[in-house]
């Protein structure tokens, strides 16, 4: 046995809310056949399993039962396939932001837009992750898994993944994939996206074309406008951006002629929920040890000493006021543990 489980594990350090949450046990798996390790222990002691990444997308409880894994297993392989396509392997450990830094370093690109998001690369294809017009899904080839349902280890091309808007195969059976590699296709030939207005308005003609141009104008963008977690607890956008139908939208334009929207396809349209709760002067405002962050209204943060009883108390009041107000229900983005 090379694992070495951890009883009584602060997670404090290890979820960007900052909140002090215990681990029953805790374990780091590197490789696969610490992975297979972590299977027969699972097993033999029928202990619950959360699998942690970077834990920027988690609202824990004071106490987590069972075993909490952070799966750490790093690597990366390039494979040119042709003049202009490159193949890259890499492993769930590996820090995200950072593969987005050092790809654009390899002169390899497509993945700028994604830049300064926390977390692992074995989480991004969970949720899917997305920002300023682009989503991880327009650049993965194809998943590895551990599928507990089946025992096995394989790949799972990206239509099996069954991505979607913030959504994946491996969110809607949570729980049933271990995401060991991710293989990325990133090109040598820039195809710059700069179709979101506050990116946009930054660059210049030529910049919109230079992918590092991209890249520091996202990150820009996002320190002025977004807390680090290692300041201010937080774990991004609390709220998913609700997708209403198009009499919905109507009803909602009417009455709020500034409403902020979006065509979503099929006649439907995504309504910036940042927007919805700002408009009700939720901006700012705390509730105990928690709040709702003053640059950006769809984010809540930890000011310190926050928990996640306050925090749902607060995420409450907010859905609350959205419902009565506008009739859209506000669904949460990270994922509530246990
Ligand atoms: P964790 O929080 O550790 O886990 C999230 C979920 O994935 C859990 O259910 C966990 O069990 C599961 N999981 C983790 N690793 C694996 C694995 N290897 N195999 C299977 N399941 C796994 N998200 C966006 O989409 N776009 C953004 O622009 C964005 N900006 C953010 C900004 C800030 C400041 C913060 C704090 C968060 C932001 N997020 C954003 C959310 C978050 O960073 C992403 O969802 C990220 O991919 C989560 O990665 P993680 O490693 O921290 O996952
Ligand atoms: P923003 O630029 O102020 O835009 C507000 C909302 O409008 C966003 O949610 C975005 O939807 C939508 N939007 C803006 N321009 C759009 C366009 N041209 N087409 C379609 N939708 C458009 O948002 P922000 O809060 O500063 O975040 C910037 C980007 O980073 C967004 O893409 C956001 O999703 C991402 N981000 C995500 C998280 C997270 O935790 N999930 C946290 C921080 C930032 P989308 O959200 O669908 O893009």
């Amino acid at each position: 046995m090379t694992l070495h489980f951890q009883s009584r594990f602060s997670l404090k350090a290890l979820n960007t809310l900052g909140f002090d949450a215990v681990a029953e046990r805790f374990v780091r798996v590197r490789s696969i056949d610490e992975l297979l390790e972590l299977r027969d222990e699972v097993k033999r002691s029928s202990s619950p399993l959360l699998i942690l990444g970077g834990g920027s997308n988690l609202v824990l409880a004071d106490a987590v039962p069972g075993i909490v894994a952070q799966l750490a297993i790093e690597g990366r392989a390039f494979e040119a396939l042709d003049a202009e396509s490159v193949r890259v392997t890499v492993g769930g450990g590996e820090n995200w932001h950072e593969l987005v830094r050092s790809s654009l370093g390899q002169g390899l690109y497509g993945l700028e837009n994604l830049a300064l998001i926390p977390g692992s690369v074995g989480a991004a294809p969970v949720q899917n992750i997305g920002a300023y017009g682009v989503e991880v899904k327009d650049l993965i080839e194809a998943v590895e898994v551990y599928d507990w349902a089946e025992d096995r280890v394989y790949w799972l091309d990206n239509r099996s993944c069954d991505f979607a808007y913030r959504d994946s195969r491996f969110k809607r059976e949570s729980g049933r994939y271990l995401i060991t590699r991710v293989r990325f296709l990133l090109s040598r030939q820039p195809h710059t996206v700069t179709s979101y207005a506050p990116l946009r308005e930054v660059l210049s003609p030529q910049q919109r074309e230079q992918p590092e141009a991209v890249f520091d104008a996202v990150c820009r963008i996002r320190s002025e406008k977004l807390p680090d977690p290692r300041e201010l607890g937080n774990a991004g956008s609390f709220f998913k951006n609700p997708v209403v139908s198009a009499e919905d939208h109507r009803r909602l334009k009417s009455a709020y002629p500034s409403l902020v929207s979006f065509p979503e396809g099929e006649g439907r349209f995504k309504l910036a929920a940042g927007w919805l709760i700002d408009q009700l002067g939720w901006k700012g405002r705390r509730m105990q040890n928690v709040g709702v962050h003053a640059k950006q209204a769809l984010v809540l943060v930890n000011y310190g000493g926050g928990d996640r009883g306050q925090l749902e108390k607060l995420a409450n009041a907010i859905q609350r006021d959205v419902l009565d107000a506008y009739g859209v229900e506000l669904e949460p983005e990270p994922r509530f543990y246990p």
